[in-house]
């Protein structure tokens, strides 16, 4: 466990990032799942987050690749998932 911070990764956001944005995939062919740190966004604030749910564009079904207006910018399949930054964020 760490206690550095990490900004939000979003282009000229000062907050402080409350989240580690992961993708999930789930293959319905081979089963397989991915779940890892999203290399084009990594690190997000409470206000991107909820900005990028709100406007992403595609159904979350982790299959389906899902426009998100911060995050998966590769376009990959699967959806965003935000595991809370509890010792970096504090209100
Ligand atoms: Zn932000």
């Amino acid at each position: 466990m760490t206690l550095e911070s990490h900004r939000c990764c979003v282009h000229g956001c000062p907050n402080l990032a409350a989240y580690e944005v992961h993708r999930y995939q789930f293959d319905p062919l081979e089963g397989a799942t991915v779940q890892l740190t999203d290399d084009s966004c990594p690190f997000i604030c409470v206000e991107h987050a909820i900005d990028n749910e709100l406007r992403a564009v595609g159904d979350r079904v982790p299959w389906h690749v899902v426009e998100y207006p911060y995050t998966n910018l590769e376009r990959l399949p699967g959806f965003a998932l935000y595991t809370q930054l509890e010792p970096a964020y504090v209100a």
